[in-house]
């Protein structure tokens, strides 16, 4: 009996909840229409950051790839670039390389069973296409979903667990079924942004307030339960620039956890058991808090990791902010632009400002995927 009655209450406020979104859904510029190209960019994008902080960069995005055809044709590096700020830059290679695969296939398939096998495809992006683009009922799970479904169903899901996560996504697909599944993925995401926030969230205003279990037991503050934290790593990177006839010396990062695999200024990194006395900056990235030190001195290092490139076009090679940082940092010394002109190809070594005890600037991890 208790059962039905939770079903029939799990209805009712599911169609509270459409209805609220209808009238209170936000204009957003992926929201201008169904182009699954459009959705695909936003929700990649949105896997980074805050919709508030996404909008220019999307805009940007677009306004330059506007459609499959033109980012399958780009060149990668320009792909790189335009996702500069975003982080995450394997990402972007991904983004391209699905680009060409989708496009040599036709376009973009309607279900997520299809969308996943393209890479960069996740359970989370492939089923947002396949929902937002398809009407597909299939749930979408992101980090505003967990926090509303938790508090609703009052479950104290471990739900960085996959098992939990299995749950929350049947109770996701739950929520679509027999209703649009476009609009109502985006009232669970847009209920968990605006009203259903990870702190002080605004109950008074919820249209789904009746039916919810922690609203009732008054659990709201305790749920959903905070993932345990993972202990941050503190590591010393120290990068040092090197310019010759206008080109800057590259390596490839195969010595450092954190941008493994991309391309960084040469340098060495050292695991930290305390925070230095001095540095040039710090920059977090994901566990990880580098202290940097630019030097004026190359490591030792193999040829096989390394390239030369041209300096203007260096943001497309590497433009991760912890990279940028640095060569800000190194080409601050205006007497070494000068050295470098004189020096006719002479490899340069730029000197650098001596280390500060650090500025408190931080990372652009700001990741909106978590429910707390
Ligand atoms: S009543 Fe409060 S806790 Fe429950 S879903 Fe609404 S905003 Fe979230």
């Amino acid at each position: 009996m208790l059962t039905v009655k939770r079903s029939m209450s799990v209805s009712d406020a599911k169609l509270k909840l459409v209805e609220w979104y209808r009238q209170n859904k936000r204009a957003l510029p992926w929201r201008e229409n169904r182009d699954p190209y459009r959705i695909w960019i936003s929700e990649t994008m949105l896997q980074q950051t805050t919709t508030t902080a996404v909008i220019p960069f999307f805009e940007r995005f677009v306004g330059r790839f506007p459609d499959l055809n033109t980012l399958a044709q780009a060149p990668v590096n320009a792909v790189v670039e335009a996702w500069a700020g975003l982080g995450y830059y394997s990402r972007a290679r991904n983004l391209h390389k699905s680009a060409q695969a989708l496009y040599a296939k036709g376009g973009f398939p309607k279900t997520f069973e299809e969308l996943i096998t393209f890479p960069g495809f996740g359970p989370y992006t492939s089923r947002s296409v396949a929902s937002l683009a398809f009407d597909q009922a299939v749930g979408v799970v992101d980090g505003n979903v967990i926090r509303v479904l938790s508090r609703f169903e009052g479950q104290a899901w471990e739900w960085w667990k996959s098992k939990a996560r299995d749950e929350v996504q049947t109770h996701a697909d739950q929520w679509v079924r027999g209703l649009s599944s476009y609009e109502m993925n985006q009232a669970l995401m847009e209920l968990g942004r605006t009203i259903c926030t990870p702190k002080s969230p605004s109950c008074l205003l919820c249209p789904i307030r009746e039916q919810c279990v922690a609203w009732r037991e008054d659990r709201v503050a305790n749920l959903p339960l905070p993932k345990p934290r993972r202990t941050r790593e503190l590591w010393l990177w120290n990068p040092s620039v090197e310019i010759k006839k206008g080109r800057i010396l590259i390596q490839k990062n195969t010595h450092a956890p954190f941008l493994r695999g991309q391309w960084l200024l040469p340098g060495t990194a050292e695991r930290l058991k305390s925070k230095p006395k001095s540095y040039h900056y710090k920059h977090s990235i994901t566990h990880h808090d580098i202290f940097v030190t630019v030097k004026n001195s190359l490591p030792k290092m193999s040829e096989a990791v390394t390239k030369w490139v041209q300096l203007k076009e260096i943001r497309q090679h590497v433009p991760a902010s912890l990279v940028q940082k640095a060569l800000a940092q190194a080409l601050a010394t205006p007497a070494l632009d000068g050295a470098a002109d004189a020096d006719g190809g002479v490899l340069v070594q730029r000197k650098t400002t001596a280390p500060s005890t650090g500025s408190r600037r931080r990372g652009h991890c700001g990741k909106r995927n978590s429910p707390r």
